[in-house]
C-alpha cells in the first residue's frame, strides 16, 4: 500500500474550485435546506456536514475534524469507492460500548463479546482494520464465518489466543476438519451446529483428533422478522435445529460423551430488522432455549443473539424497511435486559452474551462516488415553423390546451393532450402525419405537462395522477457506474441509499432527476430516493453545467461489495481508503492509502474464460490478413488501440 499525502495528491482532474459558488437564483437557498433535503444530520449520524461554501464534509471520527469529499478525489477517474476506516472502527466500537454500558446499568453478570461476520464485508482492506489490535478495555472482536473460504480468512488473520471464531453455515468435513484442528492449536473455536447430520462429523472428526470441542446450536426460533430478510428465520427458515430436533441433539451428546461440549445457543431473527418489539420477542423466547437447556445440565455459558442490528439509511426512525424505531444502544440495553429477566425467572446463571452485527459495524463507512456524465429530458422544443395559422388542426387543438390554462382544470388539459398524442400517433402509424408534424405534438404535449406541473403544490390537494408528473417529467441523470455492480440490494430488493452531491449545496437544486446507470439495463437506475411515498421517485438535484457534476451514495459499506455482480461486464471500481493520520497532526491529520486500481478489461474477460494474451494473438493474426487489403500502419494503429483499452476500467473514461 502506497500511503499520500493529501498535500501531495496532484494529478488533479476533479472540479476546479473557483467559480462553484452559488448561482443568481440561490438567494433564499442555506446549508440547513441542503441537509434538509438530503437528510443528511438523520443519516449521517454526524459523520457528513455540509461546509459553508456548498460542498460535503466528512468527520471520519465523528468529532468537528472533517475533510472535504471532493478533494479526496482528485486525480482518480471514473467511479470510486471511499473505504473511511475511522469509521468502521468507531462503529465497532460504539457497539461494545453499548454493550458495556448496557451491563453496567443492568448490573449484568457476564460479559459482552462481539463479532464480526465475514458475509457481510469480507474484503481484506476492512478486516484488516476491525481485526487490529486497539487499545480499550473491551474483549476483541471475534470473528463469525458462514462457509469454508471465510474459515479460510479466518483462520489466516487471526493472532492470539483471544479472539472467538464461530463457525456457522452448512459445514462439510473439511470445514469441521479445520475448525476443530484450529481448536486444538488453543484457538477459542465454536463449531454451531446447523443441520442435525452435522454433529455426526463432528464426532467422528472429534474422535480422530481426539479434540473436546466448543459446540453451539442453532435454534429455529418461532418468534421472525418482518422487512426484506424476514425469511432467514421462523418455521419455515432453512436454519437451525427446530425444538425436536433441539431434544433429540440433547440425547444425542449425552450418549456420545459430549454433553460438557454444548457451550453456546445460537439464534438469528434476519437482518435490517426495522422493529425492536420482533428483537424483543426472539429473545424471550431464545432466553427460553437456553435456561431450559442449562436447566437440563449442560454447561451453556454462551448466548449469541445473532445479527440483525439495522441502519437507518433514510433517516425517517420508522418501520420501513429501510429505518429501524430504536438505536444501538436501545438495542443493546434490550438484549442484556431481555436475556437477565429471563434468567432471574429460572434462577439460572446469565450467560456471556455474543452478537453478530454486521450490517450496523460495517455499512456506514463507505461511499460510492460518481460523476453525471448527461441527461436524457423529454421536451425539446421543435415548434418553429407551425406558427402561423396553415397549422393542421391537432396542433391547433394542443395551442388550445397550452394557452388556456383556465378553461379547463388541470386534470381535464392533462387528459385531452393524452387524447390528442394518441390521435397524433394513429394518424402517423397510417402514414396521414409527417415527421415533423409528430414532433411538434410531441413538443406541445411536453410542454403542456410541464405547465400543469409547474402548478402543483403540496401545500393543496392535488389528484395523486398529478404527481406522477414529477417522475414523467423528471430528467435522467446518466451516471458513470452499475447499480449492479455497487448497489445490488437497491436493484435485488430496492432498498434505499441516502444520495447527495458532493458541491453545490450552497444553490439550491432545481432539476427534477433520476439518476440512471451506463448499463444497458433498464433496471440499472436507482428508482427510490429519501422521501415521502408518493415523492420519492425523484430526487432534486442541480443543473448539469460544463463542469463535473459529482454524486454520492452513502452507507454502502455492508453486503454490496460482495454481492455485486459485473452485469455488461462493468467491474469493481477505484477504491480510497482514508485513515485519520496515527500522529494526529491536526493541521493536516489524514492520510489517504490509495490501493486499489478499478479492474482492467483484460481481468475481467479472464474470469469468464477468455485469455487476454490468446485474443491478442488472434486479432494480430486476422490484423495481418487484412494487411494485405489495407496499409500497414491502419493495422498497426488498430492493435495498439485494442491493446490499451485491454488495460482501461470498465468504466466510461470522461477525460478520454
Ligand atoms: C448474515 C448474518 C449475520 C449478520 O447480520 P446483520 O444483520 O448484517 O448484522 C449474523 N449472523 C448470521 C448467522 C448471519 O447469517
Amino acid at each position: 500500500m502506497e500511503a499520500i499525502d493529501l498535500d501531495n495528491v496532484s494529478d488533479h482532474r476533479g472540479p476546479s474550485e473557483e467559480g462553484e459558488s452559488a448561482s443568481g437564483e440561490s438567494g433564499a437557498w442555506a446549508i440547513g435546506d441542503a441537509e434538509e433535503l438530503y437528510g443528511i444530520p438523520r443519516w449521517g449520524q454526524g459523520f457528513f456536514s455540509v461546509s459553508d461554501d456548498g460542498f460535503l464534509n466528512v468527520h471520519p471520527a465523528g468529532d468537528q475534524r472533517s475533510l472535504k469529499v471532493m478533494d479526496l478525489i482528485k486525480g482518480v477517474r471514473g467511479p470510486v469507492l471511499i473505504r473511511f476506516h475511522d469509521i468502521l472502527r468507531h462503529q465497532a466500537e460504539r457497539l461494545q460500548r453499548a454493550f458495556a454500558m448496557a451491563i453496567q446499568e443492568e448490573d449484568y453478570k457476564a460479559k459482552y463479546v462481539g463479532v464480526f461476520p465475514l458475509k457481510v464485508n469480507p474484503y481484506r482492506e476492512v478486516l484488516e482494520t476491525l481485526f487490529t489490535d486497539w487499545e480499550n478495555d473491551y474483549h476483541p472482536l471475534g470473528f463469525e464465518v458462514g462457509s469454508k473460504p471465510e474459515l479460510l480468512i479466518a483462520l489466516g488473520l487471526h493472532r492470539g489466543t483471544k479472539r472467538f471464531i464461530l463457525c456457522n453455515g452448512f459445514k462439510d468435513k473439511g470445514y469441521v476438519d479445520l475448525a476443530l484442528q484450529a481448536k486444538r492449536m488453543g484457538k477459542p473455536v465454536f463449531i454451531i451446529i446447523e443441520r442435525f447430520s452435522e454433529i455426526e462429523i463432528v464426532l467422528k472428526q472429534c474422535k480422530l483428533h481426539g479434540v473436546t470441542p466448543n459446540l453451539g446450536i442453532r435454534v429455529k426460533l418461532y418468534s421472525y422478522g418482518d422487512g426484506k430478510w424476514a425469511s432467514s428465520s421462523g418455521e419455515n427458515s432453512k436454519f437451525g435445529l427446530n425444538t425436536m430436533e433441539v431434544v433429540r441433539m440433547c440425547e444425542y451428546l449425552r450418549a456420545n460423551g459430549l454433553q460438557d461440549s454444548l457451550r453456546l445457543l445460537h439464534f438469528h431473527v434476519g437482518s435490517q430488522i426495522p422493529d425492536i418489539r420482533t428483537i424483543k420477542g426472539a429473545l424471550v423466547e431464545a432466553s427460553q432455549f437456553y435456561c431450559q437447556l442449562r436447566l437440563m445440565g449442560f454447561p451453556m455459558g454462551y448466548l449469541d443473539v445473532g445479527g440483525g442490528l439495522a441502519i437507518d439509511y433514510d433517516g425517517t426512525r420508522t418501520l420501513a424497511d429501510s429505518s429501524m424505531n430504536y438505536t444501538m444502544e436501545q438495542y443493546a440495553r434490550d438484549v442484556v435486559f431481555n436475556i437477565k429477566e429471563v434468567c432471574e425467572m429460572h434462577k439460572v446463571e446469565e450467560p456471556n452474551i455474543i452478537s453478530e452485527s454486521g450490517r450496523a459495524i460495517a455499512g456506514p463507512h463507505s461511499i460510492l462516488v460518481f460523476e453525471t456524465l448527461s441527461k436524457i429530458s423529454k421536451s425539446v422544443d421543435v415548434m418553429g415553423h407551425f406558427s402561423t395559422r396553415s397549422a393542421p388542426k391537432i396542433i391547433r387543438d394542443l395551442q388550445d390546451i397550452l394557452n388556456n390554462p383556465y378553461k379547463y382544470n388541470r386534470l381535464e388539459r392533462l387528459y385531452d393532450a393524452r387524447q390528442k398524442k394518441e390521435e397524433a400517433f394513429a394518424l402517423f402509424n397510417l402514414g396521414y402525419m409527417d415527421l415533423e408534424t409528430r414532433a411538434a405534438v410531441e413538443s406541445l404535449f411536453w410542454r403542456i405537462c410541464q405547465e400543469i406541473h409547474g402548478t402543483l403544490d403540496e401545500s393543496r390537494f392535488t389528484p395523486e395522477e398529478l404527481w406522477t408528473l414529477d417522475r414523467t417529467l423528471s430528467e435522467q441523470f446518466v451516471c458513470n457506474f452499475s447499480v449492479f455492480q455497487s448497489l445490488p440490494d437497491h436493484w435485488a430488493l430496492n432498498q434505499r441509499f441516502p444520495i447527495v452531491p458532493l458541491h453545490r449545496l450552497n444553490e439550491k437544486p432545481t432539476v427534477n432527476a433520476r439518476i440512471v446507470d451506463i448499463t444497458c439495463d433498464s433496471d440499472g437506475e436507482i428508482s427510490d430516493y429519501l422521501g415521502e411515498e408518493a415523492q420519492n421517485q425523484t430526487l432534486l438535484l442541480h443543473t448539469l453545467n460544463d463542469k463535473p457534476y459529482m454524486v454520492a451514495v452513502a452507507m454502502t459499506g455492508a453486503y454490496q461489495d460482495v454481492l455485486n455482480s459485473s452485469h455488461n461486464l462493468f467491474d469493481r471500481t477505484s477504491e480510497i481508503q482514508v485513515w485519520l493520520n496515527p500522529d494526529g497532526d491536526p493541521g493536516n491529520g489524514y492520510k489517504i492509502v490509495r490501493n486499489t486500481q478499478p479492474a482492467a478489461i483484460g481481468d475481467v474477460l479472464r474470469t469468464i474464460q477468455y485469455n487476454r494474451d490468446d485474443l491478442l494473438s488472434c486479432m494480430r493474426e486476422s490484423a495481418r490478413k487484412h494487411g494485405e487489403v489495407c496499409d500497414s500502419e491502419v493495422v498497426d494503429s488498430f492493435i495498439r488501440e485494442y491493446e490499451r483499452q485491454m488495460n482501461a476500467s470498465t468504466y466510461l473514461d470522461p477525460s478520454d
